[in-house]
């Protein structure tokens, strides 16, 4: 794009000749300064698009956590947006491009990505294509409650697992960009940092709500690890997956358990629709008993752009916060 811009300045010079001399040397004093500045300054920095890294993600918190890592020296193309739910999402047509077009694709897998399986497992045969939950050790991960021999793909509600996505990502990234190694190692470093400092954050918050009020009722089980790692009982109603619809005796059994246990509030998702925990509320209060809906929390993806919840930690902290202030 430099260059570019260079050869449009040259044209411009070549356009003066027919103004008077001393405007052409005016003229060529700027050009001469321009070419300082804007060409020859920033020869061998990572400075113009086509030279750096073209990284293509799935879901928002990996977007994240690749552009933390990747700096100025990579750019990255997240496939799922705010609000997108990853276990019904199928790449369109722009996906599909998107992936051809990377120099290298991270996702989440353990089938969070159901739907696109086959179009990463392709991928993968052409260009290096990365799960980023590679790291973790299988006596961490938990069972899928519902897909017999499967794990629970939802690893980034417990901070310590999220944190070792950090390594494969710098170690792929310096695979293809050699002189960026140390910069990626260090971005790497800190955003550990800051996800421990995270993960002390929400042990702290979690702990200041009365033990009997940790419980924890989505619209589906995203958060088993959250409640594994912090301390919470979870309840889904929906499952693991949102490709199975909570049936109407689960919602009653689930009215049943909130209203005598006396649970305070109940949470909606971004990515599901409230419908299904709306449902939970009218069969509580059929039973007498007034369940407040908590708030909105963010399950498999981050939120808008520009909002401090567009970032993993951002999101995870505002989810503890709504929980923490309707439980509390
Ligand atoms: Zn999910």
């Amino acid at each position: 794009m430099k260059t570019k811009f260079c050869i449009y300045r040259k044209m411009r010079e070549s356009g003066s000749k027919r103004l008077s001399s001393t405007v052409v040397i005016l003229l060529m004093g700027c050009l001469v300064a321009v070419l300082v500045a804007g060409c020859g300054g920033e020869s061998g920095e990572a400075g113009a698009a086509e030279d750096k890294i073209q990284a293509t993600t799935t879901t928002t918190m990996i977007t994240d956590l690749v552009r933390q890592i990747g700096g100025d020296r990579v750019e990255v193309t997240g496939l799922m947006g705010p609000g997108v739910d990853p276990h019904l999402y199928r790449a369109s047509q722009g996906d599909v491009s998107a992936l051809r077009e990377a120099d290298v694709v991270f996702y989440n897998g353990l089938f969070l990505e159901g739907q696109m399986e086959d179009i990463l497992e392709k991928t993968g045969e052409q260009k290096p294509t990365v799960q980023v939950t590679e790291a973790i050790p299988e006596k961490d991960l938990l069972e899928s409650p519902q897909y017999e021999g499967q794990f629970d793909p939802h690893v980034w509600f417990d901070a310590t697992l999220w944190e070792t996505t950090v390594d494969p990502v710098v170690e792929q990234l310096s695979e293809l960009d050699p002189d960026g190694a140390s910069e990626f190692e260090q971005r790497g470093e800190e955003y550990k940092q800051q996800v421990d400092e995270l993960h002390s954050f929400v042990e702290e918050e979690i702990s200041s709500i009365p033990e009997e009020q940790r419980v924890l009722v989505t619209a589906h089980d995203a958060f088993n690890y959250f409640g594994h790692q912090y301390g919470m009982e979870v309840r889904g109603l929906q499952g693991i997956s949102t490709e199975s619809e909570a049936g109407s005796r689960d919602v009653q059994e689930l009215a049943d358990f909130l209203a005598e246990n006396e649970i305070k509030a109940i949470f909606v998702e971004s990515s599901v629709p409230p419908e299904t925990i709306e449902a939970v509320q009218d069969a509580a209060q059929d039973k007498g008993w007034e369940l407040e809906i908590g708030g909105e929390l963010y399950s498999d993806a981050g939120g808008d752009e520009g909002t401090e919840a567009e970032t993993y930690t951002g999101m995870f902290r505002e989810n503890v916060e709504t929980i923490t202030g309707a439980l509390k």
